[in-house]
């Protein structure tokens, strides 16, 4: 056995991360998540994108809406908006007992990764499913009218304020998941994959613990980005739209540049192959796939092609 680390944010994130938790054996995957999106609300500390990655590996994931499990139902929120109650971020029943469990444990003095790792045991997952830190980092949106936490921007607000510039409140002190920091150092690292999850909000905050930069310039094991930008635009999300608030061309040259030192190869979808020279140009090598993923077929062979790149590049020869 070998090992994959896989980075990655929700949604977007989350469908690679079904990809190849089904090419790889349980043990073989490694998966880091972005914990800057976490907040406590309502009382309860919730931590949406190691949700949406643990609901999508179970099956539980509600596959129309995007987040949050599957066959919900709602007489949570109904009752506490008839109390006058925060109704903004909503949360289903099921999912709410998720939310309750992990708080507990937290109160109780477990880490995050301990909590993340003991639901994904109970939801019968195999592969291992880490925070990027067990410390507190908050994802800071900066828009003319001041900053705004992750969730009131992207949800309460709906991404509709203009960013201005992005910040990682507590990052500089945040210490890697010992999985994480354990992981980059394996000796048996077959490939880091850095899924196509949004660079700016659910990567960089990963990028921004000490020492994570530091430990993938260091990897010797081929570093491979997946494009989020297919034909100019984002698949979902507001990637685009901050890429042109923060003065970023909405194309995969600009990925590879945001991503320069930390890969050797960003994987663009195949329609957008005339865009590899740009990439290259920005001293990455560009490999082409199918990486719009519909079906879970889709997301497996997405998933077989990286790992195949990864058995098959040599960075010398890129
Ligand atoms: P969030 O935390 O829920 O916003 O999810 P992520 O940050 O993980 O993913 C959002 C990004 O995923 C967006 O930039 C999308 O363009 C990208 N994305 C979503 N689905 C796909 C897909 O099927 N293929 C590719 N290449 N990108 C995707």
């Amino acid at each position: 056995v070998s090992c994959v680390a896989a980075l990655c944010g929700g949604v977007g994130g989350a469908k690679l991360a079904l990809g190849l938790s089904r090419a790889l054996q349980p043990e073989e995957l490694t998966l880091i998540v972005n914990t800057g999106d976490d907040f406590e609300h309502l009382g309860l500390s919730i931590s949406p994108d190691i949700d949406t990655v643990l609901y999508t590996l179970s099956g539980l994931a509600d596959r129309e809406r995007g987040w949050g499990r599957d066959d919900e139902t709602w007489n949570f929120m109904t009752a506490l908006g008839a109390l006058g109650g925060e109704t903004w971020f909503q949360l289903g029943d099921r999912d709410l007992a998720t939310h309750v469990e992990r708080s507990r444990r937290l109160a109780a003095g477990e880490t995050l990764s301990s909590v993340t790792a003991l639901l994904a045991a109970r939801l019968g997952i195999g592969a291992r499913i880490a925070p990027m830190s067990d410390d507190r980092v908050r994802t800071i949106v900066h828009t003319p009218d001041g900053p705004l936490s992750f969730q009131h921007y992207f949800v309460r607000e709906r991404c509709a304020p203009r960013a201005v510039s992005i910040s990682f409140d507590g990052a500089d002190t945040a210490r890697m998941s010992a999985a994480f920091a354990e992981t980059l150092e394996r000796r048996d690292l077959a490939a880091v994959i850095i899924c196509p999850s949004n660079p700016y909000l659910s990567i960089d905050p990963i990028l921004a613990v000490p020492g994570v930069r530091a430990a993938l310039a260091r990897i010797r094991a081929p570093r491979i980005a997946v494009s989020p930008i297919i034909g100019g635009e984002a698949v979902k999300g507001p990637t685009a739209k901050l890429m042109r608030e923060l003065g970023v061309a909405v194309t995969s040259a600009s990925i590879a540049a945001h991503y320069r030192g930390l890969i050797d190869v960003l994987v663009i979808e195949d329609t957008d192959a005339s865009d590899a020279a740009t990439v290259t140009r920005q001293g990455v090598a560009c490999a082409t796939a199918p990486t719009l993923m519909r079906t879970d077929e889709d997301k497996l062979a997405l998933a077989r092609t990286l790992l195949d790149l990864a058995r098959t590049f040599r960075r010398d020869a890129a």
